[in-house]
Order: C-alpha cells, then structure tokens, then sequence
C-alpha cells in the first residue's frame, strides 16, 4: 500500500490512495478483459447553443459489469489511472469515437466529438501523432473532433504537456478546459494551454440561480473565458431557471439533463434527426403557434 507522511512525519494509510486492494486489483481486471471484450460503450450527451443549434456532442463511457452493474466513470477511470490500464481505455474511446463519427458523417449528420483524455494520456510519449494517425484512418477531419482536458495535465511535466498540446491543435484537433472552477484553477494554466473552449464544473453551475456568489463566478469566468477568446459551455444545466441565467450571462452553450443526458449511439442518431436538425427548442409545447 502506499503510505504517506503528514507534517509531522507519522506515516498515515491512505485507503483513498490505495491501488492494490483486491477489490480494486479486481476490478482492474475485469476492466482489461471487458475492454478486450467491447463490453464498454460509448454514451453521447449533446452540446447545445442558446439558439437551439447543436455545438457537439461528447463522448462519456459507459460500463455495465456481469455482478456489479453500472459502475462509475469515476471510478474505474480513477483505476485505470492509477495502474497504466488509461493508454488502454483512451486508445479504446477514441477508436469507438472516431467509428461512431465517421458512420453519423456518411449518414449526413455532421455533428463534432468530444472525448476525454486524462493527463496520463496526455504524457504518454507520440500521443498527438497517433491521435492524427487515428483520425486518418477513420477518414474524419480533425476539426470533427474535440479533446477535453483537465488543469491537471500541467502538474507533472508542463513542458511535456505542452508540446503533446501543441503536436494536437497543430494537426487541427481543437482542446476544452474540462471542469474549470476546481482545485488547481489559475489564470497562469489558462493562458499556458491552447484551449479554445473552457466548461465551467457542474459545481458552480448547479446553484447559479439560486446562490449570488456561484452566479458572480460564472460571471467572472464567463468574461475572463470571452476576454481570452475561448467559447464558454456551462456543465450540468438541470432547470429553466439556470438555463436563462446561463443566456444572460452570455454563456454560449449548455450541457445537461434540461437538454439531454447522455444516450446510447442509437438512441443519440434518433435525437440528432428530431431535435437537433430543426434545433433544440426548449419548450416546444408552449412556443405559439405559427
Ligand atoms: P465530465 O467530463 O466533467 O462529464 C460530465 C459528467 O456530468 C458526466 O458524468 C455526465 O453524465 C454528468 N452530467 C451531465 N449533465 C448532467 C446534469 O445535468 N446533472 C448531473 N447531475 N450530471 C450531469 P459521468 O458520465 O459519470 O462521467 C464522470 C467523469 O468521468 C467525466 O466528467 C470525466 O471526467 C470522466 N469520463 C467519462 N468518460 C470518460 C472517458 O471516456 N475517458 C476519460 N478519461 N474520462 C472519462
Ligand atoms: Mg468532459
Ligand atoms: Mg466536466
Ligand atoms: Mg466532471
């Protein structure tokens, strides 16, 4: 296990940190063979403008296991990080990403994913080439796809990060600042990385309409993200009330269950055909008729 040691040098057990449990070398396991087995699938949760135009979809990963049931992104993205299995997932994620792309283009729905990538990704050495080398294969054009990323991608090696950020947006891949607000936020990695979309954390987002200090942070965060360049997407919008806060804001896209949470590829073409080729409507019933 690991140990570690507070101020005053008595070793303390971080249960949290430990990644040699058999329950978590378990999961690790299975976890490697239901990759094997594509037993992992891809759900998509769409992006979408004020104007009812859908901006993207993004790509989140879905796993069911035989005994447990759903487990948690979080969980078991927190496993493969910590065991080398990440290169894996994300190799697997991107590949199911890019097939699922190239398939909505041949159907006339050109619509941008975006998948995420973890800072281990992120440093592991020809990441940016085999990106490109991906989408080739697939034959979809770079601008189809968007990589999310997280301020933590700068606290290992930030020249590495740098340059594999840099190989990416030089081949035309377009990067997001991923739950923006948490821990390490600083307008020191906001001006070091090449993103050109920031989302604001669901943290922030959840209480903008009833709590005026969240509602003062996404202000703030909106105008900084404007003043930069960068497009401004607001996480896990839920209520009308926030949606309209977020428009007033001058916020420029959502995410959320209010438009839709993430969906099986199937049921994701069905919604691309009925709600996002005339644009999503928030409330279709009460628009008057014409
Ligand atoms: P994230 O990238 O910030 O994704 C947003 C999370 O918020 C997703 O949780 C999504 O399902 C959830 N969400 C969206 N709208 C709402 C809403 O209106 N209300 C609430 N309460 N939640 C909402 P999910 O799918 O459980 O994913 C959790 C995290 O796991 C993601 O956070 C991301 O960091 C990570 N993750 C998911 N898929 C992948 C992947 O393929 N690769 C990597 N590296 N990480 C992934
Ligand atoms: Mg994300
Ligand atoms: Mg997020
Ligand atoms: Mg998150």
């Amino acid at each position: 296990y690991q140990a570690k040691r507070d101020r005053t040098g008595v070793e303390v057990y971080e249960s949290k940190r430990d990644s040699n449990t058999p329950d978590r070398l378990g999961l690790l396991g299975d976890l490697r063979r239901a990759l094997d087995a594509c037993e992992v699938e891809l759900h998509y949760q769409p992006k979408v403008r004020f104007d009812g135009q859908v901006a993207g979809l993004e790509a989140l990963v879905r796993w069911v296991h035989p005994e447990r049931g759903k487990v948690p992104p979080d969980e078991f993205i927190a496993i493969a990080e910590s065991s080398g299995l990440m290169p894996v997932l994300t190799e697997y994620v991107l590949e199911t990403a890019l097939a699922q792309v190239a398939r909505w283009r041949a159907q006339g729905l050109r619509v941008p994913v975006a998948v995420n990538v973890s800072p281990r990704d992120v440093h592991t050495p020809g990441f940016a080439g085999s990106v490109a080398a991906r989408l080739a294969r697939h034959g979809v054009p770079a601008g189809a796809l968007q990589l999310e990323i997280t301020e933590h991608v700068l606290l290992e090696d930030p020249q590495r990060a740098a340059d594999t950020l840099a190989g990416l947006t030089g081949h035309g891949v377009k990067m997001s600042l991923d739950d923006f607000g948490t821990g390490y936020s600083s307008l020191v990695h906001l001006r070091r990385l090449p993103v050109s979309e920031l989302k604001i954390d669901r943290s922030f987002v959840a209480r903008l309409a009833v709590d005026a200090e969240d509602a003062e942070i996404v202000r703030c965060t909106v105008d900084l993200a404007h003043s930069l360049g960068l497009l401004v997407v607001a996480e896990g919008v839920e209520d009308d009330e926030t949606w309209e806060r977020l428009r007033d804001l001058g916020c420029d896209a959502v995410q959320g269950w209010l438009v839709a949470a993430a969906m099986p590829p199937d049921e994701t073409t069905a919604w691309l055909r009925a709600r996002g080729a005339r644009g999503w409507q928030r409330t279709p019933a009460a628009l008057p008729a014409a």
